[in-house]
């Protein structure tokens, strides 16, 4: 079959092959010292509610800056840590260190929710849910200043188990939300019985929102599906001002993306959250 390709087209599959394999033993190699070297930062992007103007919150993004290779992207390394035990070890430390964040930018007010995202793997171990609260407890902040993100897709692996413990993390006061709507496959069914707060709308959505009128319909039924079920919803992936239209005129709730700001380091997002206090974003 290689042979069909013919030579030129073999050796070039192969050496992209081989590049993709280092990388994925270097990142598989060095994700256990990363941690231990302290090579992880959260950045955090702010949430802006389309009613108001005001700062609702931030989601907390992993970064990974590797001496031989620079800053690797989570897209890269999260699913290699999702492969072993290291992607637990990993989300324990986003958990306490988003917590520690909700705390800080909470200083002087009380308003702001930071958005963790949770991998399929986590979500599935037994104490997950005791982990959360118990991270929560001891940074002494408040449950409802934390929110959990999670994918449709990892939602979707095992829907009643998922849905349960959901449920007992809305019933400690901390808010969900299903990520990355419309990549998975959840049905109508599913999503009534979801006791999430939130769904947030793909930014693959908002990116074709002006481009494509299936999407600008559909992206309008979306909106309208999640108010009837109750649901708040977040647009992210918002570049532009018109898409910002559009979502307003759709009564969207919160939008995230470059628009408003990327995502920020610790101190950088310390800052807009204090300029927030004084001034409109948008
Ligand atoms: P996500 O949770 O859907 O996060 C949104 C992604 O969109 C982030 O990419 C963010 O930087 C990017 N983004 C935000 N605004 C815009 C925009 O206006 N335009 C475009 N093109 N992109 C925008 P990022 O930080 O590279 O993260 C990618 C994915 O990696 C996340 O998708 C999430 O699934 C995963 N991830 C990130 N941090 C963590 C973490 O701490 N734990 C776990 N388990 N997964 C994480
Ligand atoms: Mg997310
Ligand atoms: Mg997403
Ligand atoms: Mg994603």
């Amino acid at each position: 079959k290689a042979k069909e390709t013919g030579k030129n087209k073999y050796i070039f599959f192969n050496k992209e092959m081989n590049k993709e394999i280092a990388d994925k033993l270097y990142i598989y190699n060095h994700l256990r010292t990363a941690l231990e070297n302290n090579e992880f930062t959260l950045h955090y992007q702010p949430q802006i509610d389309l009613k108001t103007n005001g700062l609702i919150g931030f989601e907390a993004l992993i970064r990974w800056k590797t001496k031989d290779f620079g800053e690797i992207p989570p897209m890269k390394f999260i699913t290699i840590a999702e492969e072993s035990d290291m992607i637990i070890k990993i989300g324990d430390w986003v958990l306490k260190e988003a917590c520690q964040f909700a705390k800080e930018v909470n200083q002087g007010t009380n308003k702001y929710v930071i958005s963790i995202n949770v991998s399929a793997n986590q979500l599935r171990e037994d104490d997950f849910v005791e982990k959360v609260i118990h991270t929560i407890d001891e940074a002494k902040i408040s449950p409802d200043h934390i929110g959990i993100e999670i994918t449709e897709t990892a939602l979707m692996n095992d829907f009643a188990m998922n849905a349960k413990k959901i449920y007992k993390l809305k019933k400690m006061g901390i808010q969900t939300s299903l990520d990355d709507f419309g990549t998975g496959y959840s049905s109508l069914n599913y999503l009534r019985q979801l006791p999430i707060n939130t769904l947030k709308i793909d930014k693959s959505f908002i990116g074709d929102l002006l481009k494509n009128d299936k999407v600008y319909n559909l992206t309008e039924d979306i909106i309208l599906i999640s108010q009837k079920l109750g649901f708040m919803v977040v647009a992210e992936g918002v570049e532009l001002k018109q898409q910002q239209v559009v979502l307003e005129q759709y009564q969207c709730d919160v939008i995230q993306g470059y628009l408003i700001s990327k995502p920020l380091t610790k101190a950088k997002a310390l800052e807009f959250s204090h300029n927030h206090l004084f001034n409109d974003v948008i």
